[in-house]
């Protein structure tokens, strides 16, 4: 029989919940932040990190507490590529659901995921998504790039977080009734490319514009 106290004050453990919520919070930040708690995890498993648990964990400790400042999702979709499965993580890492490997189970863990962290926004997300099948997976990045706080409306425009680490933001304006952003999804839309977003009354509607559209919904009900 396992001994929960003896699991519940163990670091080796406790670090090993963290090093997995951190490899993928880490690189919502930056690719190295993430690459390196992923190798710490990948020492742990190969049993080379023992004496220096006490110290990663209190590192871990400090950058979880810098990450949860910045308004972001405080928990985490990890994907266990040996097992072929995604765990939803806790905000300390402990894995709480385990979704099937594949595209659909992705998605049911991100939906999972934005339940708890802004149900809201996914409400309006699926909404969109049922009455426009066309715009496939961009309602749901639309409403994750929401639950990390990345959208900021500044003078007359929104400018919207890249979903890639290290990447620039994007600017959405609305011109003459038009709505334009600044990414690639948009500009091949404009240009009718496919694959590119697509246009929606009138309006070429990608990830980022539909994530202000919802927004704007949000700060008018004040849910934000
Ligand atoms: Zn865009």
């Amino acid at each position: 029989m396992s001994n929960p106290i003896i699991t519940q004050n163990n670091p080796l453990r406790e670090l090993t919940d963290l090093a997995r919520l951190l490899s993928v919070r880490g690189s919502e930040r930056t690719v190295d932040d993430g690459a390196h708690w992923a190798r710490i995890l990948a020492h742990i498993k190969d049993g080379q990190i023992n004496g220096t648990a006490p110290d990663l964990l209190k590192d871990a400790r400090q950058f979880l507490a810098t990450l949860n400042h910045n308004g972001h999702m405080h928990t985490a979709i990890y994907t266990d590529q040996p097992h072929r499965r995604y765990l939803l993580l806790d905000p300390v890492g402990r894995p709480t659901q385990e979704f099937p490997w594949g595209r659909q189970g992705k998605q049911a863990a991100q939906i999972v995921q934005l339940d708890q962290e802004a149900p809201r926004a996914l409400h309006l997300a699926l909404r969109a998504q049922r009455r426009h099948p066309k715009l496939t997976g961009r309602a749901i990045r639309a409403a994750q790039i929401i639950a990390n706080g990345g959208i900021k409306y500044k003078n007359d425009h929104h400018i919207v977080t890249s979903q890639r680490a290290n990447s620039l933001p994007y600017r959405v304006t609305c011109e003459d009734g038009q709505v334009k952003c600044t990414c690639k999804d948009w500009r091949n839309g404009h240009a009718g490319k496919t694959p590119g977003a697509p246009t929606i009354a009138g309006q070429i509607v990608c990830k980022h514009a539909l994530a202000v559209e919802i927004y704007k919904q949000l700060q008018k009900e004040g849910t934000t």
